[in-house]
């Protein structure tokens, strides 16, 4: 299931994790320096990414309402092993 292409995703700020968790959407906690989403590909695994300035994690920035991540997600593990990069809303897949 290795695609090569683009997902526009939807960024939503949140203070706590919640429930349920919709496909294209990523959720961002300032407060706990954490992101969560459903792998991008579709496939529906939990893809959880820690936040810090970049030196571990992913590091976050901001532009207007676009967000981007530095490092990319790779998400070896899920079966669709799935690899992309977070760039302005847009998820490219390489
Ligand atoms: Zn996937």
């Amino acid at each position: 299931m290795k695609t090569l292409r683009k997902v526009t995703i939807k960024p939503v700020f949140v203070e706590w994790m919640p429930d349920f968790y919709e496909q294209g959407t990523v959720y961002i906690s300032r407060e706990h320096n954490c992101s969560k989403h459903l792998c991008l590909c579709g496939c529906g695994q939990m893809t959880i990414m820690p936040l810090d300035d970049g030196t571990n994690w992913w590091r976050l920035v901001e532009n207007g309402d676009k967000v981007s991540f530095i490092g990319s997600v790779g998400n070896f593990s899920f079966e669709c092993k799935s690899h992309y990069i977070i760039t302005d809303n847009i998820a490219n897949f390489v």
